[in-house]
């Protein structure tokens, strides 16, 4: 499932006909806004580039508040691209801030302060505005709860098109969420994102004095780079509760709304259900690694990663395809292809 090849393969085992009908539908010049509502470290990026890299990639694009905040960081460094910037706000922005505060509120910004919701509706339009004609996934809006009334009448705010927007809510158990980031490990060079337990390179070491494992880069151009584990990872989910709650407020307001076209996706299935539902290669597996002190190797074992869910249930961990299988099979559901 990690090789892109034999991931076309399933997916057009799975769901051939539906990726063809999504494919039609974006050619003829049609496009969606789906709004990606989930916890934090969710995998929304992921679900979503991995939709658009199977369906059409000219024609389908993703992109992040977070990203967006950055780029702006970015450009407000940059004297040209600052005066872009701007004059675009100047025409664009709408609310309580005298323009001159807005641009300030941008640069002095700190991460812990979200900017006001009229501001990031305007970086948003922007965003939008630079990706004419593509099928969008928004990631980080609406954030906070005043921001789904925004959302829902988004589309005809900014007169884009008359094409369909969607929530899609993401339920992935918080038990997942940890140890992503507990495991997670970055190379500092080429700053790939892997996880020494469930996604490790193709490299396993062993440090025989800290009595570690680690993972090397598979990066050519880092020649074996050591990847390292960032500060504060080893904490998981402690730090970021409080932004988990107000995300599941979020995704909770989200489900009881009306009107607007819903997808769900669940990252788990229960143990007991598996059968019925899943193949065994759709499981996430978890990497253990044993230290063979005479041979002096690494030995890797690999088994299905079983975790609890929010509700107590043994469960498994599903792999990001079959979750855009399901992405995919209800996305031509609620477009009526
Ligand atoms: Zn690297």
């Amino acid at each position: 499932m990690t090789d892109p090849k034999e991931r076309e393969i399933y997916f057009e085992l799975k769901v051939g006909p539906e990726i063809k009908k999504l494919r039609e539908y974006l050619e003829k010049g049609n496009t969606f806004i789906a709004y990606l509502l989930g916890k934090k470290n969710s995998g929304k990026g992921t679900y979503s580039k991995m939709f658009a890299e199977i369906v059409d990639l000219e024609r389908v694009d993703h992109f992040s508040i977070g990203d967006m905040i950055r780029e702006v960081d970015g450009e407000l460094r940059d004297k040209e691209r600052k005066k872009e910037l701007s004059s675009f706000l100047e025409r664009n922005y709408r609310g309580w801030l005298p323009f001159k505060e807005v641009i300030s509120a941008l640069e002095k910004r700190d991460t812990g302060t979200l900017l006001p919701t009229e501001l990031v509706l305007s970086l948003v339009k922007r965003e939008i505005s630079k990706r004419k004609k593509k099928a969008l996934f928004i990631d980080g809006f609406p954030r906070g709860l005043d921001q789904i009334s925004y959302s829902l009448f988004f589309r005809d705010l900014i007169g884009y098109r008359d094409d369909p927007d969607i929530f899609i809510l993401i339920d992935v158990p918080e038990a997942v969420i940890d140890e992503r980031i507990k495991w997670r490990r970055v190379c500092p060079l080429c700053q790939t994102s892997r996880n020494l337990k469930l996604l490790p390179t193709s490299k396993v070491n062993y440090d025989e004095t800290k009595k570690e494992f680690y993972l090397l880069c598979d990066n050519p151009d880092c020649k074996g780079a050591k990847l390292l584990s960032k500060e504060g990872d080893e904490l998981g989910i402690k730090p970021i509760r409080e932004r988990l709650k107000q995300d599941e407020e979020l995704i909770e307001r989200a489900l009881s709304l009306y009107g607007i076209p819903k997808i769900f996706l669940r990252n788990s299935i229960p143990v007991k259900e598996v059968e019925r539902f899943i193949d065994d290669y759709e499981i996430t597996p978890e990497y253990i690694y044993e230290w063979d002190e005479k041979a002096k190797s690494v030995k890797i074992i690999e088994k299905p990663w079983q975790v609890v869910d929010d509700e107590g249930k043994p469960s498994y961990s599903l792999l990001p395809p079959p979750v855009v299988v399901s992405l995919i099979k209800q996305m031509t559901e609620v477009l009526s292809l």
